[in-house]
């Protein structure tokens, strides 16, 4: 079988160890006579493998104590909501900054509940850049200060954290176990996992639980982060097959050095194309300021819309998929996401140079 070379922006692609676990695993779990996604949530099979799921976690993301995390289902826009419904006290509002596509859904959200300071706005500068951490100040009164880790459209990826006085809540949706964490500095951080973490359908949520006594009371249980906490993410139902794709992603993470291994490889990943771009002399072009550059999604241009159609028409004959740009900015993107492997990006690298070569 021969595999396509993956850079969609998500659901996006898998160690293929992983599918080929599931592959032998799907109809015999663990030898147990059954699948994992036929086993109630409230049995044996699924208990171990949730349990094992989590200690795993916390061990790859160095979770510290004082922290709860589970998954739950409504993917990364089911916490835009959640998130104010929550932690939006109607009499301080919240801060958003606002780096692009993403963060604008957020803070679009948190309208709804209650007052939202927008802190910053990349409007501007077309959502190419990022504030300087020190340079952040909110209201101290404000509920929480709200950030994207990386712009999964724009391409833009925060390299360090604002430390400001009150609860940091960061949506980690397209970066998570790309790079190690200071989990500490985050009052809640959520994840949908199909972009890097394991097929689509859990969204992993870790909440510092001194946080959770500053929650807005009277919210239907299935919205309150504490129903979440207090059943140990098993209020309802889970999606046990993400779950388990994620525990097995886990394993692959890990086998392969952890956030530091994944950080290593990222940076490899996407320096072998920031350097075709910057080399071919303006032929390629990242709107991206530089410090702010993702590792994660590399968004960029060719001289004209001509161009950019035949250079994708040039990446489908080469086993290449997912390299059109979002509809809302145009363009190229190819996100690299941990479980890509470095041989497909160095395809890439070589198709644009010889691109280049014949078409520049
Ligand atoms: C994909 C994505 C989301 C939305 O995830 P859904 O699971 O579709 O709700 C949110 N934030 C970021 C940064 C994303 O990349």
């Amino acid at each position: 079988m021969s595999r396509k070379k993956n850079f969609f922006a998500g659901p996006s692609v898998l160690p293929v160890e992983v599918l080929k676990e599931m592959e032998r695993e799907i109809a015999n779990y663990n030898d147990e006579g059954l699948s994992i996604v036929e086993s109630s949530h409230r049995s044996e099979p699924f208990n171990t493998m949730y349990s094992e799921t989590l200690a795993l976690l916390g061990e790859v993301m160095e979770i510290p104590e004082g922290y709860s995390y589970f998954f739950l289902g409504g993917g990364g826009s089911l916490q835009f909501a959640m998130l104010p419904l929550n932690f939006l006290n109607p009499a301080k509002g919240a801060t958003y900054i606002n780096s692009g596509s993403w963060a604008t859904k957020a803070l679009q959200e948190a309208q709804v509940i209650g007052p939202v300071a927008t802190y910053w706005d990349g409007k501007d500068t077309s959502y190419t850049t990022l504030p300087a951490v020190n340079t952040i100040k909110p209201s101290p009164e404000s509920s929480y200060l709200y950030l994207c880790s990386n712009e999964t459209i724009g391409g833009v990826q925060w390299k360090e954290w604002p430390e400001c006085g009150i609860p940091l809540v960061a949506d980690m949706s397209s970066d998570i176990l790309s790079r190690s964490i200071p989990i500490e500095k985050f009052s809640l951080i959520f994840a949908g996992a199909q972009k890097n973490m394991g097929p689509a359908g859990a969204t992993l949520v870790i909440i510092k639980d001194e946080f959770l006594e500053h929650q807005n009371s009277s919210i239907p249980s299935i919205l309150d982060y504490r129903s979440h906490q207090k059943s140990n993410g098993l209020y309802n139902t889970p999606p046990v097959f993400s779950i388990w794709g994620v525990k097995l992603v886990l394993e692959w993470v890990k086998r392969n050095g952890g956030t530091a291994g994944m950080a290593q490889r990222a940076q490899l990943k996407s320096s072998l194309l920031y350097d075709a771009i910057d080399q071919s002399g303006g032929y390629y072009r990242s709107p991206v300021d530089r410090d702010y550059r993702s590792t994660m999604n590399i968004v960029f241009r060719l001289p004209s819309e001509e161009l950019e159609a035949k250079f994708l028409a040039a990446t489908k004959e080469a086993g290449m998929v997912g390299l059109k740009g979002h509809r809302s900015v145009g363009g190229l993107r190819a996100s690299l996401y941990n479980a890509l492997p470095v041989e497909d990006v160095e395809a890439l690298a070589n198709l644009m140079r010889e691109f280049q070569r014949v078409n520049g």
